[in-house]
C-alpha cells in the first residue's frame, strides 16, 4: 500500500492534478464480448472492468425462481493481478458485500416482473483497481444491460465522494479512498433516485449534503457519457438498418 501524503490538495490540485469536483478520465467500449448477451468495458482512470449480463434466462435451481418476477444475480470478482498485492481467488467478504449492494442498486430499476422465473445474471470483472471499482462496476453493468436489451426504467450512474484535507472531493482516487476522512460510493438514475449509498469515515451533517450535491454533479457527467456510448453504437447501428429500426423509448428518463 501506498504512504499516506502530508497533504492531498496543494494550491488548488489533487495529488492527480485534478480539481476537487473532477472526475478521472472515463473510456466505454460496449459489447466487447461475443457469447455475453450484453457486455461493456470500461475505463476510470486507471479501473479497468468488464461487465457481462446474461438473460432473462431460466433461473436454476428452480426453488430458487420466482413466481411473480426474475431474480437479479450480481457478481463482483477481482482478479488476482488487479492490485498490487495478489488477491486470493474467491469471495471474500468485501466481495460479497459489493456483489449484493450492487445487486440492490439494480432492483429498482430493471423491469423484473416482465420476466417472472428468470434470473438477470451480471457479472463483474476488475481487472485492474485504483479506488471505486464498486461505482465503475455499477456504470459498467448498467450499460452491459441496455447492451443486452433488459428493460429498464432508466441507467444507473454511480461515483464516489469524500472529504480529504477537510474537504469534499468528487471521485475518489487511490490515496484519497485509502487515507482521506470520507469516502461514499453512490448511485442514482438520472432523475436522482438514490439506489446505492455507502459510507466510510465521518461527515458532518452540511458536508453529507455538500457531498450529495457534488455527487449528484458527478453522476450526470457519467450519465451524459453512458447516453453517448449507447446512442454512438446503437444510433449507428440503426441507421444503417433504417431508420424505422430506430426504437422510440427515450434513454434514462423514465424514472417514473
Ligand atoms: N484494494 C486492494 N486490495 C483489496 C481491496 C482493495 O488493493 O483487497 C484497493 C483497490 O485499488 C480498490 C481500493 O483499494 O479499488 C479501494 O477499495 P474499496 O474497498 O474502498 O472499494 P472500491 O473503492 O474499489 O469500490
Amino acid at each position: 500500500m501506498s504512504e499516506k501524503p502530508e497533504h492531498f490538495i496543494v494550491d488548488g490540485k489533487r495529488l492527480d492534478g485534478r480539481s476537487v469536483d473532477e472526475l478521472r478520465p472515463i473510456k466505454i467500449e460496449l459489447s466487447p464480448l461475443d457469447r455475453a448477451d450484453g457486455s461493456c468495458y470500461l475505463e476510470w482512470g486507471r479501473n479497468k472492468i468488464m461487465a457481462a449480463v446474461y438473460g432473462p434466462r431460466e433461473l436454476h435451481p428452480r426453488h430458487r425462481q420466482n413466481m411473480t418476477k426474475a431474480v437479479v444475480q450480481y457478481r463482483y470478482n477481482m482478479a488476482a493481478f488487479s492490485v498490487d498485492d495478489r488477491i486470493r481467488p474467491g469471495h471474500s467478504r468485501r466481495s460479497i458485500e459489493i456483489s449484493k449492494v450492487g445487486r440492490d442498486a439494480f432492483e429498482y430499476v430493471v423491469f423484473t416482473k416482465f420476466f417472472p422465473k428468470t434470473a438477470v445474471d451480471i457479472f463483474i470483472e476488475v481487472l485492474q483497481a485504483d479506488a471505486g471499482t464498486r461505482t465503475a462496476g455499477i456504470n459498467a453493468a448498467s450499460l452491459a444491460l441496455a447492451d443486452a436489451g433488459i428493460p429498464m426504467r432508466g441507467l444507473v450512474s454511480a461515483c464516489a465522494v469524500g472529504k480529504v484535507d477537510g474537504e469534499i472531493v468528487l471521485d475518489l482516487m487511490k490515496e484519497e479512498d485509502n487515507f482521506g476522512e470520507a469516502d461514499v460510493p453512490i448511485a442514482m438514475t438520472a432523475g436522482g433516485k438514490i439506489t446505492h449509498l455507502q459510507m466510510d469515515g465521518n461527515l458532518t451533517k452540511e458536508e453529507f449534503y455538500e457531498a450529495l450535491k457534488l455527487a449528484k454533479i458527478g453522476c450526470d457527467k457519467v450519465y451524459k457519457l453512458q447516453r453517448q456510448a449507447l446512442i454512438e453504437k446503437y444510433n449507428g447501428e440503426y441507421a444503417e438498418n433504417g431508420e424505422d429500426a430506430m426504437p422510440q423509448a427515450r434513454i434514462g428518463d423514465a424514472d417514473e
